[in-house]
Parts: structure tokens; C-alpha cells; sequence
């Protein structure tokens, strides 16, 4: 088992617990005596499960912080009760104090809670307080379970994000896809309002594409388009992230940029492509131009990005209408 684990409290804790854990094999093991030292190491080590001492107070809100700091199932927590509390109670006490904490810790998120008594040195401890080798058994048991389940999480977790990197990518050109576009818009006009920053949006028509299909075939089509995501995505700040919208359609978004900055941005695309022939190969080297439309938000923009879109689509048909490689700004009257 290739996993690690995180144990929390007192030192003679972790050293009890130790001893219990020593037939888990290819596990590491780390341990924290304080809330603080916890979270650093969970941030550094990433253990798959922590076992925290139920006795230490300051454990009750370090699980309630992991589990706002994680997702429920990326950590399994382990409650872990040696009553070392509990040697002066009547042995009904002691099962109150049991039900107090088993209630508590599920409360908090803990996944499970185990009652794993030392032995005692008060004459009044309780007989079920006596250390019992079989609790190592168990404890050995609720790890394994619990490594299984977070294994298993991690993994499912792991291809989601590939299969969502796979739906919000464009095969081609390797661009963000209009999914993710359409996913993207309406957080970043969220975001931008909640900065009170601008936010302006440029769509870029490579002009006369057909004629580069009719003439030179598809899979030439198909290099342009490549070879103009690669200057988009080499020629962008760290701010402006481009998409692909459409077949030889292109969206930037531009984080923070006024509309004269947008301007400029999309005059810097048009030099870009207009300066710099498409080399195909030895023989063949195409002459490209761009047309380009560019919107700021406005306050009355809708959220979903559609009205921003839309004027930035219509400067872009004034662009290929008024002779194509050329940039056409929104007016200030931002209806227009
Ligand atoms: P305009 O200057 O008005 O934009 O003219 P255009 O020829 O660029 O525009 P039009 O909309 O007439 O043609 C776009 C072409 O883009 C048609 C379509 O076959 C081509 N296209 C769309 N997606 C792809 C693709 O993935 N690969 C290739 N090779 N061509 C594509
Ligand atoms: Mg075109
Ligand atoms: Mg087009």
C-alpha cells in the first residue's frame, strides 16, 4: 500500500498508535502535535488519511477545517479515542462519554470513530478501558478501508479532469472550445464587476479562408488554422486567453483592458498575421490577413457575456464590410 498517513496529538498518541499501524507496509507515516503542524504538513504531504486524537480539543475544528479546505472524500479522517479522560468515570459514564464524542466527530466530518481504550492505572477503570490486541485488528482494518476509498477517489477525480480538459479543448488547435468559453465568459464578467475593472472582448475572422480550402485543400486549411492559434497563444499576456469560437474564428478575452487598450491589443493580432506569411512548406508560403472586432463591457451587458458578443460580432462585420484586415472598436454610444 503506497499511501500516507497523518496522525494528530499528544507524542505517546502517535507512539501508541505507531506501534498498532507497524503491519501496514510501504505507508508513511507522519505525525503533528499541534492544529498548525497539521494543516502545514497536509498541505505539504497531501496524506490520504489523518487519524486525530478525539481527547485533544483543538482537533474538533482542525477536522472541520479540513473538511472545508477539501472535498469530503479527498481525506479520511479517523477519530481515534484512547479515554485517557475517562479513568475516574463509572463504566455507564463512560459509554455517555463514548456516544458524546462518537456524535461529535461525525459532526464535525470525521468518517469514522474508534474507541480504542490503555490500559489503565486507576483501581476504578472500567474492564472494557483494558487494552485488547484485537484493536489493532480493527484499527488496521479502518485504515486499509479508508486508503481504499480516498485511492479510489483520487483516481475517479484525476480523469474527470482529464475528460473535462478534453470536452473544453479544441482538438486542433488545442484553444479553450466555445464550451469553455461559454463557461469562462460569464465568471470573468463576475469577477471584472465585482473589481470594477474593464473587461474587453475581440473576435478575430481570418479573412477569405475559404479560398485557402478551395485552393490548397483542407489539410493546408487545417495547418492555417493551427499555425494561428500557435501566434495567438505566443503573442498573448498572461490576462488575454484566446478560444476557438468557431471554424476560422477566434476570441480573446481580455482581462483588465480598457477598449483603446483592446484596440491596440487587436491592431498588434492584425500586424501579427498580416506582417508574417504562413510558412507551409519549401514551396508554398500563404499571405494572410484578420479581421478584428472588439467590445468593452458595459454596466448594462448582460451576465452571460451575449450583448458583449454580439457588439463585438457586429464591429466585426463592419471590419470585413469596410474592406477586412482592419479593427473596428465599439462607438461610445455602446448600442451601435
Ligand atoms: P470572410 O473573409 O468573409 O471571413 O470569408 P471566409 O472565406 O473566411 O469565410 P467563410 O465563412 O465563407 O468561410 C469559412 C470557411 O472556413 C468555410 C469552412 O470550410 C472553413 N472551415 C471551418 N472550419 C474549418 C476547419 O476546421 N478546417 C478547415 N480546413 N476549414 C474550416
Ligand atoms: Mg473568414
Ligand atoms: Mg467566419
Amino acid at each position: 500500500m503506497d499511501a500516507s498517513i497523518l496522525i494528530v496529538g499528544e507524542a505517546s498518541f502517535s507512539n501508541q498508535l505507531l506501534k498498532r499501524v507497524r503491519g501496514l507496509s510501504a505507508m508513511t507515516v507522519w505525525s503533528a502535535d499541534s492544529a498548525d503542524v497539521a494543516l502545514a504538513s497536509l498541505e505539504k504531504h497531501l496524506p490520504e488519511l489523518v487519524v486525530l486524537q478525539a481527547t485533544a480539543s483543538e482537533n474538533w475544528t482542525l477536522c472541520k477545517s479540513i473538511r472545508q479546505q477539501w472535498h469530503p472524500l479527498w481525506v479520511y479522517c479517523i477519530w481515534l479515542d484512547h479515554g485517557s479522560d475517562t479513568a475516574d468515570l463509572t463504566p455507564h459514564q463512560v459509554l455517555q462519554r463514548q456516544a458524546q464524542r462518537t456524535s461529535k466527530a461525525m459532526e464535525v466530518g470525521g468518517d469514522t470513530y474508534l474507541w480504542w481504550p490503555v490500559q489503565q492505572a486507576s483501581p476504578r477503570a472500567s474492564p472494557q478501558l483494558q487494552e485488547d490486541p484485537g484493536l489493532g485488528r480493527i484499527m488496521q482494518a479502518h485504515i486499509r478501508a479508508g486508503l481504499q476509498r480516498v485511492q479510489a477517489y483520487r483516481d475517479l477525480s484525476q480523469t474527470n479532469d482529464l475528460l473535462s480538459a478534453i470536452a473544453l479543448s479544441d482538438a486542433l488547435t488545442e484553444l479553450g472550445n466555445r464550451r469553455a468559453l461559454d463557461w469562462e465568459l460569464p465568471r470573468e464578467i463576475q469577477s471584472t464587476r465585482k473589481l470594477e475593472q474593464p473587461l474587453s472582448l475581440l473576435i478575430l475572422d481570418i479573412d477569405f479562408f475559404k479560398s485557402v480550402n478551395d485552393r490548397h485543400g483542407h489539410l493546408v486549411g487545417d495547418q492555417v488554422l493551427q499555425m494561428v492559434a500557435e501566434r495567438l497563444r505566443h503573442n498573448m499576456r498572461f490576462y488575454e486567453t484566446p478560444f476557438r469560437y468557431g471554424g476560422e474564428e477566434f476570441v480573446i478575452l481580455l482581462k483588465n483592458t480598457s477598449l483603446e487598450e483592446g484596440e491596440r491589443v487587436g491592431e498588434r493580432l492584425r500586424q501579427l498575421m498580416d506582417n508574417n506569411p504562413f510558412v507551409i512548406d519549401a514551396e508554398l508560403d500563404l499571405s494572410l490577413t484578420v479581421s478584428i472586432g472588439v467590445a468593452t463591457l458595459q454596466p448594462n451587458d448582460d451576465e452571460a457575456g451575449m450583448t458583449l458578443l454580439g457588439r463585438a460580432d457586429r464591429n466585426l462585420l463592419k471590419a470585413k464590410a469596410t474592406g477586412r484586415n482592419r479593427v473596428v472598436v465599439s462607438s461610445v454610444d455602446p448600442s451601435v
